[in-house]
């Protein structure tokens, strides 16, 4: 890097201890830098410095009470990032991992995601280090009223419309919901993913999963190839993995694993998605129950070896960096023909070198991933005219919006003389909508 090498290096300086943040602007900033060449006016208006620096960063203490009558506290997050096009929007993760390095990761990565789905929304990010995990129903509540009571007085629905992340389904959504209509007396689309009789989108829940196959089947098309046929293996047994699986499915793939935080399952006769629902959504319990569904499946524990299941075509749904280097060797050297990433940043910057060195089709999370908020852009739309499409309508145009995104970043990696780097195609074609907005709207004296 030439132009840029001095704005990451004040970036790194600036923020230190946060590696997540670091890796995320390190590969913005390296796609970027033919665009810093082409745009010495951008270079000259500061927006590479300032695309860098959330607009607002707010922390604040979560307290609560357990179920024992013990005060708990937490920390909560949301980073505003930036609102050149739109609001700011992104969802709300609840984990124990989850620190200002993981939620400006998040939000920055935002920022170009939002723009790729062509819709008006801003990047932003929130969260918390609470851990939902083992946590009775009474104190999900009350955690996720306790985080509302503070974060009510930064968002509304033309400030900052929240979503739901890891840790935050349509139960936590409704819990912070509630809360926020309870303190401000309005009904309005300040949260998405919400449930379908009180504002909620059809077709949001299976967004995520479902845009990425749409993502992947459009770049397969191009290489003349498709999911027919082929063996699929799907980490993570959440949201966007279920959806996933569940696309690909239909689509005439075979997912033959999935996986959660604590192991995975392998079925070679193809993974029974209603009993994954059964055990993840309805029961909430571990994915090593699903071996009493199956006979023939087998259960791992430790999750990082689901990469050693030979597959045409992985989808990491789970997490960041849960793809590295040794992961994407085996899955190269066992026949893998393409990688979608369906989490945030799963593949580390290591692994994502690797694989592009290969050849092989590689889809980056901010393009790939980017239909669960282009859904949620579509939930703001038909709460502001008070009106709900159908199913069908929600995934026609969620459909479009993949297609477009897969085009859009396809053309500005030819554009750059990247052809095939949908890593740089997704990260220019986020940026230059943004970079003209934030041009065109000048420096705050
Ligand atoms: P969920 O909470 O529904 O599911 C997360 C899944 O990943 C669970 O199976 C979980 O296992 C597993 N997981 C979480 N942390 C780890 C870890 N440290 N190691 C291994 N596995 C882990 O979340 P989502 O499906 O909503 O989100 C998954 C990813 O997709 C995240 O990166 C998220 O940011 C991204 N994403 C989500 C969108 C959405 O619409 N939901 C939109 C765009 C991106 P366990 O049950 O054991 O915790």
């Amino acid at each position: 890097m030439k132009i840029l090498q001095k704005v990451l290096d004040d970036c790194i300086k600036r923020n230190p201890g946060e590696p997540e943040f670091h890796q995320a602007v390190t590969e913005v900033l390296e796609s970027l830098e033919p665009v810093a060449q082409k745009h010495p006016e951008w270079v000259a208006a500061g927006i590479f410095d300032r695309i860098i620096e959330p607009e607002r960063q707010i922390i604040f203490r979560v307290s609560w009470v357990d179920d024992n009558n013990v005060v708990r506290v937490n920390r909560g997050f949301r980073v505003q990032y930036n609102s050149a096009i739109g609001p700011y929007k992104g969802g709300i993760r609840l984990h124990p991992s989850v620190n200002l390095s993981i939620i400006k990761f998040l939000g920055f990565e935002q920022i170009f995601k939002n723009s790729l789905t062509g819709l008006p929304i801003g990047g932003g990010k929130g969260g918390s280090d609470f851990d939902p995990k083992g946590k009775s129903e009474g104190e999900i509540m009350r955690f996720c009223q306790s985080f509302m009571t503070e974060l009510y007085r930064h968002i509304g629905e033309n400030t900052d419309v929240p979503a739901g992340d890891i840790g935050v389904g349509a139960r936590e959504i409704g819990y912070m919901y509630g809360q926020y209509k309870r303190i401000r007396n309005e009904f309005t689309g300040v949260l998405t993913g919400k449930g379908i009789p009180w504002g909620g989108s059809l077709a949001r829940k299976e967004a995520t999963g479902f845009g990425l196959c749409y993502f992947m089947n459009a770049a397969l098309r191009d290489r003349n190839e498709s999911f027919e046929g082929k063996t699929v293996v799907v980490s993570g047994s959440g949201n966007v993995a279920i959806y996933a699986a569940s696309k690909a499915t239909e689509l005439g793939a075979k997912v033959v694993a999935m996986s959660d935080s604590n192991g995975y399952v392998y079925d070679p006769e193809g993974i029974d998605l209603d009993a994954i629902k059964q055990i993840k959504e309805v029961e909430r319990k571990r994915i090593k129950e699903y071996i009493s569904y199956r006979p023939n499946a087998t259960y791992t524990e430790g999750c990082k070896n689901i990469w050693t299941i030979p597959c045409d075509i992985a989808l990491p749904c789970a997490t960041q960096n849960e793809l590295d280097l040794d992961s994407a060797k085996t899955l190269i050297a066992n026949g893998c023909k393409a990688i979608g990433e369906g989490a945030n940043m799963p593949s580390t910057a290591e692994a994502i070198a690797y694989i592009q060195e290969s050849g092989i089709l590689f889809a980056p999370a901010k393009a790939a991933n980017a239909g669960g908020v282009a859904t949620s852009a579509l939930e703001m739309s038909q709460n502001s005219m008070r009106y709900s499409w159908t199913f069908e309508e929600v995934d026609a145009k969620l459909k479009g919006i993949m297609e477009n995104i897969y085009k859009n970043a396809s053309a500005a990696a030819k554009n750059y003389g990247m052809e095939g780097n949908l890593v740089a195609g997704a990260n220019i074609a986020g940026f230059e909508k943004v970079a003209q907005s934030m041009y065109a709207q000048g420096v705050a004296y």
